[in-house]
């Protein structure tokens, strides 16, 4: 989606109709952009100044009237967020400002209208906060449609090319597949799970690597008696880029309630299933890892560990889910097929897992990196800024 979206935003702006995206799968989608929540989010979360503060309200904005005018699903269901515990009340306080500043319209609800649109729904303070612009969208439908765009528009694209080798003294690439050469005036990394390893072929971000974190899903049955209609999301723990446990429901016109996505610890970039694409050296190091930063608690790592690392588990996801509709029962969710992993960079510099998006210059190229939530929503103004950033537009255009 970020790599889709700067070609839309060169063509957009007329900076250049020569475009060539270059992907390592048989097609579009089969990572973070297809395999997401769907939800545009309004700009709650981000502390004001970050990229994500920045870009995620005008993203969410913008992204939203391309998929109005191209005819595609949406759900403008809105979205609750609900403090799960006494302590996280004031929380609430804190993400209303963060909204505001950040240009998000929200509201507090007591617990009459709370009732009104979730009755089953549980705020420990009778609080919550209430964000009427969160929408939810079908991510690999948008992907395909900008895809059938940018391809009216002139934009080539090569498929299935996992093996290619940038030389960026001459500015080309060297694709393996076609045997083809490639010169480039600048080249975008937007490789999502692998973007750190593509920027370190060019000599830059050697401070990070990628500490990959799954997210599983479960769903209502459809039988189940409980189908909230809104979003419906506890207040997170602020000290990791996770939202924690959620009830989406889908944009389709009978909408499905998903419950999820867990943050598990990945033993491998694309391990979506079972033993798939494992990464025994790399699951090995992430693993000392991990344990490094519980043990110094950097960060407040432990407190990830105790409410999310296990979430993966039925009976934890189900008390985590419980904690915003306690009347929920295990036989009213099902597994989901839905999983996704998200890019989530660790900088070893510092210690710290990164929380923002990164986006580096090198030679004759720029690498984004850390494009986790909601890099989805904000594609079209994040796209801008890497473009500003890039010297390709003049700054504060998005
Ligand atoms: C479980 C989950 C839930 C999420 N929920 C939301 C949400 O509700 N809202 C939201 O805004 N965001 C959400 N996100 C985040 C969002 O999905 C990502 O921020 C966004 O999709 C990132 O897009 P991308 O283009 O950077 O990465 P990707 O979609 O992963 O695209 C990278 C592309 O690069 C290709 N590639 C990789 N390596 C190479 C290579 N060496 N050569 C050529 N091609 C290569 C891949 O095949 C892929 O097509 C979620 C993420 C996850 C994992």
């Amino acid at each position: 989606m970020v790599g889709l979206s700067i070609a839309h935003q060169l063509l957009e702006r007329d900076i250049t109709h020569h475009i060539t995206l270059i992907d390592k799968e048989p097609k579009l989608g089969l990572h973070s952009s297809g395999r997401n929540s769907g939800v545009l989010h309004a700009g709650l979360y981000y502390k004001p100044g970050s990229t994500k503060a920045r870009v995620c309200v005008s993203g969410a904005k913008r992204l939203r009237a391309w998929v109005e005018e191209q005819g595609l699903p949406i759900n403008p269901c809105g979205k609750v967020i609900v403090p799960q515990r006494a302590d996280l009340d004031l929380q609430l306080n804190l993400l209303a400002e963060r909204g505001k500043a950040n240009g998000a319209e929200v509201e507090f609800l007591d617990s009459k209208q709370l009732y009104e649109l979730i009755p089953e729904a549980n705020s420990i303070s009778g609080r919550a906060l209430w964000s009427p612009n969160t929408v939810v969208i079908k991510p690999i439908q948008v992907v395909a449609s900008l895809q059938r765009e940018l391809q009216e528009r002139g934009v080539r694209f090569l498929h299935n090319e996992n093996y290619w080798f940038a030389s960026s003294e001459q500015k080309h690439i060297k694709l393996q597949t076609a045997g083809e050469i490639i010169s480039y005036g600048h080249l975008f990394n937007c490789a999502g799970l692998q973007a750190d390893r593509v920027a370190h072929q060019f000599g830059i971000a050697n401070e990070y690597s990628l500490l990959p974190f799954k997210g599983l899903y479960w769903q209502l049955k459809d039988n189940c008696p409980i189908q909230p209609r809104t979003n419906l999301y506890p207040v997170p723990d602020l000290s990791v880029p996770f939202l924690g446990v959620h009830f989406t429901p889908s944009a389709e016109p009978n909408p499905l309630v998903s419950i999820g996505p867990t943050a598990t610890p990945a033993w491998g970039r694309e391990n979506y299933y079972g033993l798939q694409a494992l990464e025994p050296s790399m699951a090995l190091a992430n693993l000392s890892l991990l344990t490094r930063q519980y043990l110094s608690n950097r960060g407040g790592f432990r407190r990830y560990v105790h409410e999310q690392a296990f979430l993966a588990l039925p009976p934890i996801l189900l008390r985590a889910a419980q904690q915003l509709i306690p009347s929920l029962q295990a036989n009213h969710l099902e597994p989901s097929q839905k999983v996704g992993i998200r890019s989530q960079l660790f900088n070893h510099n510092t210690q710290h897992l990164e929380d923002d998006f990164i986006c580096l210059p090198g030679p004759s190229s720029t690498h984004i990196l850390n494009a986790i939530s909601p890099a989805f929503t904000a594609s079209f103004a994040l796209a801008d800024l890497i473009l500003e950033r890039s010297g390709f537009l003049e700054p504060n255009i998005s």
